[in-house]
C-alpha cells in the first residue's frame, strides 16, 4: 500500500506541472491545426509524385512533385 501511495502523490505533482490555462491552450492549437489539416485535404487531391512516385497531397494540376522531391530542386 506504500508504494500505491508514492504513485499517486508522483501523479499529483505532474498534474500540478501543467497549468490549467496551459492545457487549454494547447488543447486550442490542436483544435486549429485539425481544423486546417481538414480544409487542406479538402481543397488539394491525392496524387503519384512524378519524380518518386509515392503518393502526396497536389494542390492543382501545376502540382505534379511531392514535397520531399520539390524541395530537392
Ligand atoms: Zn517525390
Amino acid at each position: 500500500m506504500e508504494q500505491e501511495d508514492t504513485m499517486s502523490e508522483s501523479d499529483t505533482s505532474q498534474i500540478q506541472a501543467f497549468s490549467p490555462g496551459k492545457l487549454a491552450r494547447r488543447e486550442k492549437i490542436a483544435e486549429a491545426r485539425e481544423r486546417h489539416r481538414i480544409e487542406y485535404e479538402a481543397i488539394t487531391t491525392v496524387r503519384n509524385c512524378l519524380a518518386c512516385g509515392e503518393e502526396f497531397r497536389s494542390e492543382g494540376a501545376h502540382h505534379r512533385l511531392c514535397s520531399r522531391c520539390r524541395s530537392r530542386r
